[in-house]
């Protein structure tokens, strides 16, 4: 190549090169900018997380204002990076933050707006860039909900329910009673709304003491929007329960022909009986209560139980709630487990009925429970019937009291024909001896339905 030759290719080049810098650098793209759609700022402040994108010259800088009632308030700039000089593939993106802290900014409470101002690398408007302008509605709340409790004590028992009616001043995004590390959520009768939206005035709280939180006391909780949070405490008297252990010897005969007829069919291997037998004790167990839990996540927002519960007919309390059983072959523990319900015996076949008004939510076969159908009686409350030899009854059907679902049996884990019969409330057990019980309901539950009731 000549000397000129060399100095065309080497002219050629540069055009190009200054041409095509000069092509993203003058582009006339604003950036986008992915943001909140509102902010809603409790006491404690909040980062707000921005991020900037730009298809050309890349992202430079943005800026954030807080316009309000009496003023504006400049939250500062953040330079974004140098930009870039040749459109490669996807835009271009970074991120800034700002922190927004009306307190330490000595704002009242009220209406403002967060005005934000993006810029790119392109030397459009006089070398200033392209503009991406952006206004963000903020609500500024630091007042907590207030909760305004029925006064009085209830008196109650680990492992029982309790029932209490309150009121809270605002909207809430959460509230509801804490147990020890449990949450057990409020509701407002009669009212579908999703849980983190829930409207103000009366509810009721129905949860149980569960007996793996012992000593833990509840607290009712509201939480606003803005993350403003209200505790208070009821005056509970709760009397701690003794845990009854029972023993229970395995037979030969039950591990041989029971166990090996369950661990087939609960995808267990059979060939070790008593392996078998602990694998289905523990991780069968686990798997089933977990599906329980699945089951009855949602309730009716309405009592759909009317009196007391029936206890079966004529039958034999076998074995309580909340019993600690300990399984022995040749007298050493090969398992245990927790009995969270009741068993109840009568004649074999005997005709099983709906313990109280409620809908069909499970009638299928479930591990350790045979065949089992659940019913949701509403607010939270669950009934369960394990063991059946047969099922009566489909998922939907709205049973009265009373009325038969199947008969019992000695399906899933069980040594003999019986009812195993248990109530969950907010998922967890509770002993059903209240719910049997006329006066508790007359007594404990009935005036706090009263007070939450949404006329009022
Ligand atoms: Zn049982």
């Amino acid at each position: 190549m000549t000397r000129s030759g060399l100095r065309t290719l080497l002219l050629i080049v540069l055009g190009a090169g200054l041409l095509s810098v000069g092509w993203v650098r003058c582009e006339g793209t604003p950036p986008t900018v992915e943001a909140p759609d509102q902010l809603i700022l409790g006491k404690t402040g909040q980062t707000v997380q921005f991020t900037i994108s730009d298809s050309g010259a890349g992202p430079k800088s943005i800026t954030a204002v807080l316009v309000h009632a009496k003023g504006e308030e400049p939250l500062g700039e953040r330079t974004l990076g140098i930009g870039r000089w040749l459109p490669l593939g996807s835009p271009a993106a970074n991120s800034a933050e700002f922190s927004v802290d009306p307190k330490a900014l000595g704002l009242a409470d009220g209406e403002a707006a967060l005005h934000i101002s993006a810029r790119d690398h392109s030397l459009r408007g006089w070398f200033s860039g392209n503009e991406a302008r952006l206004e963000i509605p903020v609500t500024i709340d630091s007042r907590a909900p207030r909760v305004s409790l029925e006064p009085g004590i209830t008196y109650a028992r680990r492992g029982g329910s309790v029932a209490l009616a309150y009121r809270v001043s605002e909207r809430t995004r959460r509230d509801g009673v804490e147990v020890g590390d449990r949450f057990f959520p409020s509701i407002r009768i009669g009212v579908e709304e999703p849980a983190d939206q829930r409207g103000p005035g009366w509810r009721i709280a129905l949860f149980p003491l569960p007996i793996d939180q012992p000593g833990a006391t509840p607290v009712v909780i509201a939480e606003d929007a803005a993350g403003n949070r209200t505790q208070a405490t009821p005056q509970v008297r709760i009397e701690e329960r003794h845990i009854p252990e029972a023993t229970l010897v395995l037979p030969p005969r039950f591990l041989e022909t029971k166990i090996v007829d369950l661990a087939d069919a609960v995808g267990v291997n059979p060939d070790d009986p008593l392996k078998a037998f602990q694998e289905i004790n523990s991780r069968i167990r686990t798997e089933n209560e977990q599906r329980i839990r699945a089951v009855i996540r949602d309730s009716v927002p309405v009592p759909l139980w009317e009196g007391a519960f029936e206890q079966m007919a004529n039958s034999k309390v076998t074995s309580p709630f909340a019993e600690k059983r300990n399984y022995l072959v040749d007298g050493a523990k090969v398992s245990e487990s927790t009995h969270y319900g009741y068993d109840l015996a009568s004649l074999a076949g005997s005709p099983i009925t709906a313990s109280n008004t409620g809908r069909v939510v499970f009638a299928d076969e479930l591990g350790i429970y045979g065949h089992c159908v659940i019913l949701d009686h509403g607010l939270g409350l669950f009934s369960l019937y394990g063991h059946l030899s047969n099922i009566d009854v489909t998922v939907g059907d709205r049973l009265e009291k009373g009325q038969a679902l199947g008969s019992s049996g000695q399906t899933g884990l069980a040594g003999g024909d019986h009812l195993h019969f248990a109530l969950l409330l907010q998922g967890d057990y509770v002993d059903p001896v209240e719910w049997w019980d006329a006066r508790w309901l007359r007594d404990r539950v009935d005036p706090k339905l009263a007070a939450a009731r949404p006329s009022r």
